[in-house]
């Protein structure tokens, strides 16, 4: 006997499609607030993969890319295996705000540091363990999706733990993806970490950010999860069709590149996602009388996946986004060192 799974106020059977939500607890009206939830459970066992969107609520590219990603017509519980769990949005309330945490929140504010929360803690927390209880019941498979939001743009980069779950899912993004920031597998603080550290197969997806939000855009930037998506699903024949890969994949470290020196950060000619060599000029920061305060160098031979696109910029805050690459990986799923 088949049994129904069940995410919060739905039941799902082999071959059903729902839309449910998930209870996150009253509001001063008194209304119940609701995680919003979609479904797709194929007629055929597979895998359970879950995709988040929005645990920033700066970052739209998760929601967004989802509602593409329902337009396609691959999306037929009648011919899927497996099940595919959308939540567009894990923090709702940060989203409708456009900030990285709940305004209203001050002592749980970024949800990828404090994830999976707790049932008794305070309101983020308490949103965060809302839905871990249910995702780490089901999900064999999770990404999250993520981008530079309000502060950056961000270029198709992944943060994978070495477990062989996460770098199976690395390489099933396909071919738009392939600098993979590989780390231990354990620790808490995000739902990466997290559900890796359960031998799943988890990732932080990074691609985007406010400043192609514009027009169509933000369609060609969502679109790049979309076929990812899409080819994961192929990968785990949880849709049919042929799956595609990266010839190679630049594996490293991410290493944070702060500012310090106040000013207007303004990068230099450099390309996102090229190799470059250690030394190279990234940026100036410069002060209200146009003096160079700061020049900003690749710190190692490795690409610039994410810059700054606000101009403003105090110390301490986020330039760029540059992974140092350790090596260049013909076969992602053969794990390394990490750092
Ligand atoms: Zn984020």
């Amino acid at each position: 006997m088949v049994e129904a799974i069940k995410i919060g106020n739905i039941s799902v059977m082999p071959g059903e499609m729902k839309r449910g939500a998930i209870a996150i607890g009253k509001n001063m009206y008194g209304i119940e607030r609701e995680l919003p939830v979609i479904v797709y459970r194929g007629l055929h066992e597979g895998k359970c993969l879950w995709i988040t969107g929005s645990t920033h609520g700066d970052e739209p590219e998760g929601p967004f890319s989802i509602k593409l990603l329902m337009d396609r017509p691959e999306l037929d519980p009648a011919k899927m295996s497996g099940t595919l769990v959308l939540v567009p949005a894990l923090n709702v309330e940060a989203l409708m705000d456009g900030r990285r945490g709940d305004p209203r929140d001050a002592f749980s504010y970024d949800m990828n540091r404090f994830y999976p929360g707790k049932p008794d803690g305070y309101p983020s927390e308490r949103v965060a363990w809302a839905f871990h209880e249910i995702a780490s019941k089901y999900a064999d498979l999770h990404l999250a999706i993520h981008s530079g939001g309000d502060h950056s743009m961000l270029c198709r980069a992944f943060f994978a733990p070495e477990n062989p779950e996460s770098l199976e899912l690395g390489k099933a993004l396909g071919p738009e993806w392939d600098l993979a920031l590989t780390s231990n597998v354990g620790g808490t603080g995000n739902p990466t970490s997290v559900f890796a550290g359960m031998g799943k197969g988890a990732l932080t997806v990074e691609h985007g950010g406010y400043c192609r939000c514009l027009t169509t855009e933000f369609v060609e930037v969502c679109m790049k999860y979309v076929n990812g998506y899409i080819n994961i699903m192929k990968h785990y024949h949880m849709i049919e069709g042929e799956s595609v890969y990266a010839d190679k994949w630049y594996r490293g470290h991410q290493i944070a590149l702060l500012a310090n020196a106040s000013g207007l950060f303004v990068g230099a000619d450099v390309p996102l996602r090229e190799m470059i060599k250690k030394g190279t000029v990234l940026g100036h920061i410069y002060n209200l009388y146009g003096d160079v305060l700061e020049t900003l160098t690749a710190p190692a031979d490795g690409q610039v996946f994410g810059l700054r696109y606000r101009p403003s910029v105090i110390e301490g805050e986020w330039c760029c986004f540059f992974g140092a690459i350790d090596e260049i990986r013909n076969d992602l799923m053969i794990a390394g060192k990490s750092k």
